[in-house]
């Protein structure tokens, strides 16, 4: 949906990307989804659904798309390590996993594997209290 809208190079959502307005909508009809009426109040038209006709055109494409989202879920729930990428994940990678920032409440901070913090916390000399890995912020969703 969203992928069309930015193929053609249409905003279809505003208000920071929450707010899905009558040109999602469009894109909505034109694939085939059903939709309500009214707009909702903050989130506009994300409410759309698969028209029964609709469903039933792409069930062998759903069916697929299942079973690959299954597999992918299998595929990286089995290394929790790998699936955490943090902004800090790109760079500065060397052979034993990709580290990321891990704070103290004194403002000192460490670059470590969060596997490895995973396994015991990491002390902080000064304060005497443990490093941890702040909250990844700003993941968009929709
Ligand atoms: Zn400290």
């Amino acid at each position: 949906m969203h992928g069309v809208a930015a193929a053609r190079g249409v905003r279809d959502t505003s208000r920071a990307g929450r707010y899905h307005n009558r040109r999602f909508l469009a894109i909505a009809d034109e694939l085939g989804l059903d939709h309500s009426e009214e707009p909702h109040p903050s989130s506009g038209f994300s409410l759309v659904g698969l028209r029964p006709d609709t469903k039933k055109r792409y069930r062998a494409t759903i069916d697929r798309l299942h079973r690959a989202l299954k597999a992918h879920t299998v595929a990286t729930t089995a290394d929790t390590a790998r699936s955490f990428r943090g902004p800090a994940a790109r760079h500065g990678s060397s052979g034993g996993g990709v580290r990321v920032k891990a704070v103290c409440d004194c403002g000192r901070n460490v670059r470590v594997v969060p596997s490895v913090l995973a396994q015991a916390p990491i002390m902080c000399g000064a304060c005497g209290q443990a490093f941890r890995i702040p909250e990844v912020v700003g993941a968009g969703v929709g």
